[in-house]
């Protein structure tokens, strides 16, 4: 049964953004705060998290705060979640989105890199949801991860990052599965998301595809849709379900449009 989004719903909601300096991050940031939730910002760098909460509370956000951190380190998931607990007196929202920078490349045998990109992409998310599970609990909560067609269907030049989004897939799939068979009052919910146009993004397949690239304000504003009406999955675009599909129904013409989607020459 679907559930219809009002966003009256969001007005006070508690929630936590990492990855909202800038992207999809911020562009979440912006949507929670006109629908007047009490928002914590995560990221690294500090004066475009004080910008973006700047912008937050002249948008209408009940509260806006920021606390700097890098999800590299072992500490900095968990001084996250306490601040946002403290500062917020709870949590109704965790939303995970924020990602280390990685090469757009083909795979070079750089095993610290990817070991790093893990750290970051995924082993903070695990930390963070762990520790803020009990909250999430008491709030009747939403734990919202931002993922990728990528974790889906791998694509090539992108080895290390898609390993990140096929292992938050698997570990929030299998957790999805645990609340509800423990009856839990907490959604997880697991975005699909195709290419955004993001500043990161564009950058990197600037002139090496034409695959098209969706405005990163609607996709914000359809994860945070698809956290407050508590859906286990969101595509955004529609059609990243497809390619999702098609790599196990159609496997030969998915890999020839796969490698031919790329200017490429050895
Ligand atoms: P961006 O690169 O624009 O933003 C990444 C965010 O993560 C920034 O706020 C950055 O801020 C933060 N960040 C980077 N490294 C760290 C770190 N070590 N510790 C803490 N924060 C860090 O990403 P997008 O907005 O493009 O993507 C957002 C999400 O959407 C990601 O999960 C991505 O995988 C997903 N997605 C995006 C697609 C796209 O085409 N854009 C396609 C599919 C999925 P700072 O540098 O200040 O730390």
């Amino acid at each position: 049964m679907s559930v219809q989004f009002c966003s009256e719903s969001l007005k006070g909601a508690r929630v936590l953004v990492t990855g909202a300096s800038t992207g999809i991050g911020e562009q979440m940031a912006y949507h929670y705060a006109r629908f007047g939730a009490e928002i914590v910002i995560t990221a690294r760098r500090e004066k475009a998290l004080q910008q973006v909460v700047e912008k937050c509370l002249s948008l209408g956000a009940q509260k806006a705060l920021y606390i700097a951190a890098d999800m590299g380190s072992e500490s900095d998931p968990d001084k996250v979640v306490d601040f946002a607990l403290e500062k917020l007196g709870g949590l109704d929202y965790l939303v995970l989105n924020h990602i280390g920078p990685t090469p757009f490349s083909m795979w070079e045998g750089d095993v610290e890199h990817t070991r790093w990109l893990m750290k970051v992409n995924f082993f903070s998310y695990v930390q963070m949801s762990w520790k803020t599970l009990p909250y999430l609990e008491q709030s009747k909560g939403s734990l919202v991860i931002v993922s990728s067609v990528l974790g889906k269907m791998p694509s090539p030049f992108t080895a290390p990052y898609a390993s990140t989004k096929f292992a938050l897939n698997g570990f929030f799939g299998s957790l999805y599965h645990e609340l509800a068979m423990r009856r839990s009052n907490v959604s997880v919910s697991i975005c699909t998301l195709g290419l955004i146009d993001t500043e990161s993004a564009m950058e990197k397949v600037r002139g090496v595809t034409k695959i098209p690239a969706y405005p990163a304000t609607d996709a914000a504003l359809s994860i945070i849709r698809t956290g407050a009406t508590r859906q286990q999955e969101l595509y955004y675009p529609w059609f990243t379900q497809f390619l999702s599909y098609s790599k196990d129904w159609l496997p030969s013409v998915t890999n020839f449009v796969i490698q031919n989607s790329y200017n490429y020459s050895p």
